[in-house]
């Protein structure tokens, strides 16, 4: 058993995200095969990930303020404090915080066999887009 070190706050790559977003990984794999990411993810209001999937899904827990989020092909949703959403292997989606709110959540999703695939990101979500809730 160990205390892990502490990995310094990164603030989001503009490739894959929309306004302010700060990633602090909390899990990472630490021997042998595991997989296991949990990351804390912090969105200024307005500020959402690009459009992308995940190899073996994800499953995000909101923990604080409001969320917006998208499946391919529906409609934008709103998630509340406390809500945990699943997001199934390869379905391409897009999550962030409510236009007037900031949103914290925790990410959670295992990485692919080949690590660099764990997420395969898309095009950006674009203000049209984010608006047609
Ligand atoms: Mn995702």
């Amino acid at each position: 058993m160990k205390i892990v070190d502490p990995t310094p706050t990164v603030k989001n790559p503009p490739d894959y995200f929309t306004g302010d977003v700060w990633l602090d990984p909390i899990a990472t794999p630490q021997e042998g095969d595991q997989r296991m990411n949990v990351l804390n993810v912090r969105f200024a209001p307005g500020a959402r990930t690009a459009w992308h999937s995940h190899d073996r899904g994800q499953t995000l827990h909101v923990t604080t303020g409001v969320a917006w989020m998208q499946f391919r092909g529906g409609q934008v949703f709103e998630v509340q404090t406390g809500q945990t959403v699943y997001i199934p292997p390869g379905q391409e989606h897009w999550h962030g915080a409510a236009p007037d709110r900031f949103m914290v959540h925790l990410a959670m999703h295992e990485n692919a066999d080949d690590p660099a695939a764990t997420t395969t990101w898309l095009e950006h979500v674009t203000d049209e887009e984010y608006r047609l809730s």
